[in-house]
């Protein structure tokens, strides 16, 4: 049985041991177990502690088959039978405020709004704990967070004490205890009282700040999120860091940052909205200019271009204008953007080709997939093949499709 340094006292960071047993999991990790340790292995939502045994890194402890099992980076070499354990001491600072920050939070929520928590996760960036409740308004959570918060200021002593049997029964805690006998009790006189194997500081001043940082519902209730201590020390820095920026770039102060980007995004949607007609009158402009220069072959007029870095929607838009404003007209566009080729082939309603043939034709030269209907077709692939290229291709597809409906017209 491995004697725990950390219930002992909960700030030693470094500590002798005797090896007693060295192993290796199914899954190859290696791992010691000492004769004692202030390593916490993990339990009741605490994670285990991290380190070092002498000079290989510890990346994590756990309890399994009633050891504690220190694992190792690599194995510790044989023959070494005295080590030198050194925890984490900033991970492990970190758990303990969360911790005990999670004991204070949970009471006031169910002392002051009779809500219980019913689940309990410690994690890389922020704890949570769920509550048994219908309802949870901001009110509601900034009442508790108060409370929990005036409890830390008091700085009163977070006391551990083992008993056996009943003798739990003397004190108020919030749910039996699940074991028998060494039943471990943390208690924050007239507070809170719960039996609990984790680690905790000496006092509730230690644990810092308490803040919820945004709660949702789930299936039994509501889950909360909150940071302590350090966590929230180093969350505020960094949010004000970026509302300090965001106060630079908009010449704003705190309290008038929501208005100000009320108001930069209503005038962005106007700037929008505005653009999007301008763009559209000049697409008209240039349909009319297309239509003006197309070559006309009697029952067809051909309008075919290339571009290169024009939006694919803005050609879309050209094509509609087109074949709307002349019924025997056939668009041919080759577009080349970052990359990537699109064709579009479309026709007015006086036209009867299927202009599906033409584009999956001048698509295999690209190994380009493509798809539409008979009036309007498109599609597209990366390629090395430039616009122009592409446009010389469809031409001269359509010069041979050409040639067929004048031989067959006649
Ligand atoms: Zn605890």
């Amino acid at each position: 049985m491995t004697e725990k340094l950390y219930y002992k006292d909960p700030y030693i960071k470094t500590f002798e041991a005797a090896v007693v047993q060295r192993g290796e999991e199914t899954d190859g990790r290696p791992y010691v177990v000492l004769d004692r340790t202030a390593f916490y292995p993990t339990g009741g939502g605490q994670p285990g502690d991290t380190g070092e045994i002498d000079d290989i890194s510890v990346t994590g402890t756990e309890t399994v088959a009633g050891e504690i099992r220190h694992y190792l980076e690599r194995p510790l070499p044989e023959g070494r039978d005295r080590v030198t354990g050194r925890i984490d001491w900033e991970r492990r600072f970190d758990h303990m405020q969360q911790h005990a920050g999670q004991h204070i939070l949970s009471a006031a929520f169910a002392d002051e709004l009779g809500m219980k928590t019913v689940a309990f996760h410690l994690g890389h960036d922020d704890v949570t704990i769920d509550l048994a409740t219908d309802a949870l308004t901001e009110e509601d959570v900034r009442r508790a967070e108060a409370i929990a918060n005036r409890i830390v200021y008091q700085n009163l002593p977070i006391q551990t004490k083992w008993v056996d049997g009943d003798e739990w029964t003397k004190y108020p805690l919030r749910k039996p205890p699940r074991v028998k006998e060494n039943i471990r009790l943390v208690i924050i006189e007239n507070y809170d009282y719960n039996a609990c194997g984790g680690t905790h500081p000496r006092a509730t001043a230690e644990v810092g700040p308490i803040h919820v940082l945004s709660w949702e519902k789930n299936q039994d209730g509501f889950r909360v999120h909150f940071i302590c201590g350090i966590r929230a020390v180093r969350a505020f820095a960094d949010k004000h860091r970026v509302i300090r920026a965001l106060n630079r770039k908009l010449s704003s102060q705190e309290n008038e940052l929501p208005e100000k980007l009320d108001q930069l995004l209503e005038r962005y949607h106007q700037l929008e909205k505005q653009c999007e007609e301008a763009n559209d009158r000049l697409l008209s402009y240039e349909a009319k200019e297309l239509l003006a220069q197309a070559d006309d072959r009697g029952s067809v007029r051909l309008v075919a271009r290339s571009f290169i870095d024009r939006e694919v929607a803005d050609c879309q838009k050209l094509v509609r204008l087109l074949v709307d404003a002349d019924e025997s007209v056939i668009v041919l566009f080759a577009i080349k953007q970052r990359g990537r080729l699109h064709v579009i082939g479309a026709r007015g309603r006086g036209v009867d080709w299927d202009m599906r043939d033409l584009v999956r034709d001048g698509l295999a030269l690209i190994n380009g997939r493509g798809g539409g209907k008979p009036d309007r077709a498109q599609g597209g692939a990366e390629t090395d093949l430039t616009a122009e290229g592409m446009l010389t291709h469809l031409k001269r597809l359509f010069e041979a499709r050409w040639k067929e409906t004048a031989t067959s017209a006649r």
